[in-house]
């Protein structure tokens, strides 16, 4: 098992609850327009008679909800990482425990904190 960092479980859970939210809305709203790419001619159904197959949406949206979710957590994670000579920034997986510059072959450090640590006042 791939450790995963609170902050990345949150944004994956965010991102999961918001595709579901457009995903399940997008599926109502066809419904209730009636609209198919096989038939030529819609037929509406009324708000209230479409929100009757509720259970239907909500197993859908639990679905939708923890396949997008359990994608986005085998995601592998980014980390800003900097140059401590040239300051080039650069965006590379967690994993990597000894990433260099390419340029400088120096050792990245992480950005959070960096200015904090390397400001001489
Ligand atoms: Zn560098």
């Amino acid at each position: 098992m791939i450790q995963r960092s609170r902050k990345h479980i949150k944004s994956s859970a965010a991102s999961a609850m918001l595709w579901t939210i457009v995903g399940v809305a997008g599926a109502i709203i066809t419904e209730v327009s009636g609209y198919h790419k096989s038939k030529p001619q819609p037929t509406p159904k009324p708000f209230s008679e479409v929100m009757q197959s509720w259970p239907v949406f909500i197993t859908l949206g639990l679905l939708a909800f923890i396949v997008i979710f359990l994608f986005k957590l085998r995601e592998k994670e980014q980390i800003n990482k900097i140059c401590p000579k040239c300051e080039t920034v650069s965006s590379i997986s967690v994993e990597i425990d000894n990433a260099k510059c390419v340029t400088c072959k120096v050792p990245l450090e992480d950005l959070e904190g960096y200015y904090e640590r390397h400001s001489q006042t």
